[in-house]
């Protein structure tokens, strides 16, 4: 645990939160910003930074959890598509250093939630080094 960290208060329930799932090793909550109704973070209870740095062992608890809730928002919400986004790090946008997923559902294309993929680069770039540099370091 990680006493200034926020995700950690809402575990010990030192903040409020609206609380959708708990378990042993995982809670569930909606964004206290939501970019849509129903939008919510699935972290694991035990701190850590990101979802890189997080134990295997603990992964698929919190993986199975968010694909329970997209699948709920599609079901209950009447969500027609969900994105599952992981930031890691303040460069990828992670403001809050405590792993989490969101899983954001979606109410049609023109619902105001975007994430653009704009490639700046030539797919070939590279690419015989970059593949064994990622093979390489597997
Ligand atoms: P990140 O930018 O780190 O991927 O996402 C952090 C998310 O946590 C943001 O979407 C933000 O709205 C949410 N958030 C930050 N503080 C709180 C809080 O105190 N309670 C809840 N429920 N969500 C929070
Ligand atoms: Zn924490």
């Amino acid at each position: 645990m990680n006493n200034d960290c926020v995700f950690c208060k809402i575990v010990r329930r030192e903040i409020p939160a609206a609380i959708v799932y708990e378990d042993d090793f995982v809670l569930a909550f909606l964004d206290i910003a939501p970019t849509a109704p129903g939008h919510t973070l699935v972290i694991p209870k035990v701190h850590h930074e990101t979802f890189l740095g997080t134990p295997r062992n603990l992964m698929h608890n919190v993986v199975d959890v968010a694909q329970r809730i997209g699948q709920v928002q599609i079901k209950t919400l009447g969500a027609q598509g969900v994105n599952i986004l992981i930031n890691n790090y303040p460069p990828a946008g992670q403001s809050v250093p405590h792993f989490h997923i969101h899983v954001i559902p979606r109410y049609g294309k023109k619902d105001g939630f975007q994430l653009e993929m704009i490639t700046h680069l030539d797919g070939k770039l590279n690419l015989p080094a970059v593949v064994e540099k990622i093979k390489s370091g597997l």
